[in-house]
């Protein structure tokens, strides 16, 4: 009997239009993927364990960010601010975070911006990860305002099949090993294979083709398995912890950067 499906936000989107997200840039993004179904699932005081003595202010980096529902949940709930909460000035945490918010979507961005709780802390930018030129003087800049080259932690939710599915295998592992030499620890939401077919078929019952690498793809199956192995295997993270899965079926992984020597968790 086949397992019974849960529906991730990239398959219950299949009304919208699919031509006009190729990068997973669904405007509506959160209401399908809703930010409390993951940040629920890491600990309130993850800050705190990680960065016992830690640099201040922390620097976060959150990759494909959409239009900032997320990255403002997770900037709340890692410092401990209630919902209404609006003032980051005394974080229950005793931490101070600096959130470097980035999507390919400059409309995404601009929204997100307008609707910044938190535009002191948070900063959005239009930017295309996997232009490495770009980026490179982009982020660079951004630490250097801190005279740092490393993110404390990054985050890379949802974002992953867009990645791999617009820049077949070698952009994906390309783009995990930028992550893994930028962030100090890296939390991760990979997309599972099914909702790689879910994106090629909405596509092909619009009559486009698919991305162009979707039947290339050597690395497929267990994704949260593969991006493991593409971040361990040569010795530069380790994973930390799994913080389980949501709903959908997605694991949240935590990587630490082995140039570390912070305590592990
Ligand atoms: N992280 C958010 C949104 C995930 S949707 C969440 O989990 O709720 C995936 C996002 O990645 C989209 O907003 C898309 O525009 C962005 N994205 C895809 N490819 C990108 C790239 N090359 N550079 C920057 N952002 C990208």
């Amino acid at each position: 009997m086949a397992a019974p499906r849960t529906e991730g936000a990239e398959e219950m989107l299949s009304g919208s239009e699919p031509g006009a997200a190729p990068y997973g840039n669904f405007p509506n993004y959160s209401r399908f993927h809703p930010p409390e179904g993951r940040v629920r699932l890491l600990p309130p005081a993850l800050l705190r364990r990680l960065f016992p003595a830690g640099p201040s202010p922390l620097l976060g980096l959150d990759v494909g960010c959409n239009s900032g529902e997320l990255s403002v949940a997770l900037y709340r709930h890692l410092l401990g601010l209630q919902e209404n909460e609006a003032s980051p000035d005394q974080p229950v945490v005793g931490k101070i975070l600096n959130l470097l918010c980035c999507d390919i979507d400059a409309a995404l961005i601009e929204r997100a911006e307008r609707c910044s709780p938190f535009p002191g802390s948070i900063s959005y930018a239009t930017l295309d990860v996997m232009d490495a030129g770009a980026r490179e003087l982009f982020l660079s800049s951004y630490l250097s305002r801190f005279s740092r080259s490393t993110f404390d932690i990054g985050f890379c939710m949802s974002v992953t099949m867009w990645i791999h599915l617009n820049h077949g295998d070698d952009g994906l592992v390309e783009f995990l090993t930028y992550l893994s030499s930028r962030c100090n620890y890296l939390l991760i939401e990979p997309q599972p294979w099914k909702c790689y077919r879910a994106a090629a078929r909405r596509l092909r019952k619009l009559g486009r083709n698919d991305f162009d690498h979707f039947r290339s793809l050597a690395i497929n199956g267990d994704m949260a398995e593969r991006v493991t192995q593409i971040l361990t295997e040569d010795g530069a993270m380790e994973l930390v912890c799994c913080f389980g899965s949501t709903s959908w079926d997605r694991s949240l992984l935590l990587f630490k950067s082995n140039r570390l020597t912070q305590k592990q968790l």
